[in-house]
């Protein structure tokens, strides 16, 4: 769901609380596992730090409201500024991208106990630019050091986190190097990939469903080995994928041991 005059072409455009509550039951008629709202623009401002926000306080207040009486959760795509500050402290439980977070948005989404659920790798890999536009190009080498920073202080902020994407399709091993370069574990980027990913989405019962071998090490390097089941690389935290499904607390504990789950 998104305003009439903002954020570009995704969503479905709305005007007015009621014509948010309205596709919000239309959603959960369906089946809807979370709601999802758009509040900012996809990329931060070229020009001045002024982020544009598109939804009323009570726009997003009436999604909030619809999604709690199905027990919901509601997520915003929303990179930062007064939007961000609307959607915590109406209830969203999920704020997407992030990019442009400051101290006070950490603040508060550690207040509320909001999640984040970080994409930067758009911004931070120089080779996600042939997905975008002239212009985004443009814009992502202008913020690239600024997201870098920010990636860093989420991390050290302690404001849980998942990490995902909705335009780096087939790269989103490298949002696991990119954490881990920025200051996360890399066990918990395992989790923040998988387990808090899915948490997120609202998923009850997580498996992670592999194929492939992902490693993130201390280093920060990241990368996938699909024809390297039992390779072993020092200081690394290493997932065995392969076509079976386990359950994440099986991966985890063995990880946490070293082993690969399965060979
Ligand atoms: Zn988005």
């Amino acid at each position: 769901m998104r305003c009439i005059h903002g954020h570009g072409f995704v969503g479905v455009p709305h005007s007015g609380a009621e014509e948010f509550r309205r596709t919000a039951r239309e959603n959960m008629l369906q089946g809807a596992d979370l709601l999802k709202t758009f509040a900012t623009p996809g990329m931060p401002p070229i020009n001045g730090s002024f982020i544009p926000h598109f939804l009323t306080r009570e726009e997003i207040r009436t999604v909030v409201e619809e999604a709690a009486g199905k027990n919901l959760p509601v997520v915003s795509h929303c990179i930062g500024g007064q939007g961000l500050v609307d959607c915590v402290e109406e209830g969203v439980d999920v704020i997407e991208h992030a990019y442009c977070i400051d101290d006070a948005g950490l603040e508060l989404v550690t207040k509320y106990g909001c999640r984040l659920d970080l994409t930067s790798g758009i911004l931070l890999d120089p080779s996600g630019e042939e997905f975008l536009s002239p212009a985004s190009v443009d814009c992502c080498r202008r913020m690239r050091d600024a997201a870098f920073s920010c990636m860093e202080k989420v991390m050290k902020s302690g404001v849980k986190f998942a990490l995902g994407t909705d335009a780096y399709h087939g790269l989103l091993y490298r949002e696991v190097k990119y954490a881990v370069q920025c200051g996360a574990s890399s066990l918990n980027t395992m989790k923040d990939v998988t387990v808090n990913a899915a948490k997120n989405a609202s998923c009850r019962r997580i498996k992670a469903t592999i194929g492939g071998l992902l490693y993130a090490n201390k280093k920060g390097a990241a990368g996938m080995f699909p024809a390297a089941p039992n390779c072993v690389i020092k200081n690394s935290v290493f997932i065995c994928f392969t076509q079976k499904s386990i359950s994440m607390k099986r991966l985890i504990r063995s990880c946490k041991h070293g082993q690969l789950p399965f060979r």
